[in-house]
């Protein structure tokens, strides 16, 4: 499935690991106006820590543990996803590991920009890659 029609926003997906909430709650208010551009989707616990400490608007689904990292997956392979921002705590082992390898492989096999720490993030932020037509 085709991304949005011109004038609709693209879609960037959040995901982060609970080693990586603070984080992703410092990046997006770094980053609030210019993801407020967009439609934002994500995992179900990240999303909630947007909508009440960023004050973003955000579609959630399920909790990653749960089948959101894999429903955001399956997004990314019928194209509706423009990029994504996976903050992975390397560090701590994950039940849910194979659907985390699932939205990175997916994202591999369609060449959808993905950042899995900070430092991409803020880099991905820059890029008018972003700001291309749908
Ligand atoms: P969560 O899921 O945002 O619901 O915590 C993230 C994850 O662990 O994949």
């Amino acid at each position: 499935m085709p991304e949005p029609a011109a004038g609709v926003p693209a879609t960037i997906a959040l995901i982060a690991h609970d080693g990586r909430k603070v984080d992703m709650v410092a990046f997006a208010t770094y980053n609030r106006e210019r993801l407020g551009h967009f439609h934002l989707v994500a995992t179900s616990t990240t999303g909630e820590l947007l909508q009440d400490k960023v004050g973003l608007e955000v579609t959630r689904v399920l909790s990653g543990p749960k089948g959101g990292d894999t429903q955001i997956a399956a997004m990314v392979a019928e194209g509706k996803v423009r990029a994504v921002i996976f903050l992975v705590d390397p560090l701590t082992p994950h039940p849910h590991e194979p659907d985390i390898q699932a939205i990175l492989r997916v994202c591999n096999v369609h060449n959808i920009p993905l950042a899995t720490n900070v430092a991409s993030a803020d880099l991905l932020m820059t890029s008018s890659l972003l700001d291309r037509p749908s």
